[in-house]
């Protein structure tokens, strides 16, 4: 026995809405007793309560999901927001990093004002004045003559050749 189709609509069919009332009202009782399929209206009625319950179900189902949508939206609204604060933070940091490195590079610019050989600074005049090598290295006067005096005749950096007739006087401007 085949399952017969699910029909819910209890109107009476259009080829039954002739108009003789003793068909129509027969067809009514017989509709309603049974309905199609062999269906009780009781039965019908249960369906449609367990339908409805379903239904309602899906509703509330739907009405979480909404809300857990929604939930999630500002959720990701708050991270967009975190992110572009964070971004403008980055920047800053990057712009004041970028400020940093130019005044460690103009600093770096700047002549070291100690003797490579004492570490102490040299003067502008006197037996420590500043002095260069042909490698253009720089030294006190006394410190670099006191170097070749021990019979290296070289550069105590870079190692290159060097004498005393090398030794050029620095003049600084003040
Ligand atoms: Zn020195
Ligand atoms: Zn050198």
């Amino acid at each position: 026995m085949s399952t017969p189709p699910k029909v819910y609509n209890l109107r009476p069919r259009v080829r039954d809405q002739r108009p003789t009332v003793t068909r129509r009202t027969s067809q009514r009782k017989t509709t309603l007793s049974t309905g199609r399929g062999g269906k009780t209206r009781a039965q019908l009625l249960k369906e449609i309560q367990n339908l409805t319950l379903a239904n309602n179900a899906l509703v509330s189902d739907n009405q979480e999901l909404q809300k857990e949508r929604n939930d999630l939206r500002i959720r990701v609204q708050d991270e967009i927001l975190k992110n572009v604060m964070l971004k403008e933070k980055l920047d800053k940091q990057n712009k004041d990093l970028e400020a940093l490195m130019e005044q460690q590079a103009e600093a770096s610019v700047v002549l070291p004002n100690s003797c490579l050989i004492c570490c102490e600074n040299w003067t502008s005049s006197g037996t420590h004045r500043m002095i260069s090598l042909a490698c253009g290295h720089l030294f006190g006067d006394s410190c670099i003559r006191r170097f070749f005096q021990t019979g290296t005749l070289s550069c105590p950096i870079c190692r290159r050749r060097a004498f005393m007739s090398d030794i050029r006087y620095i003049y600084v401007e003040v």
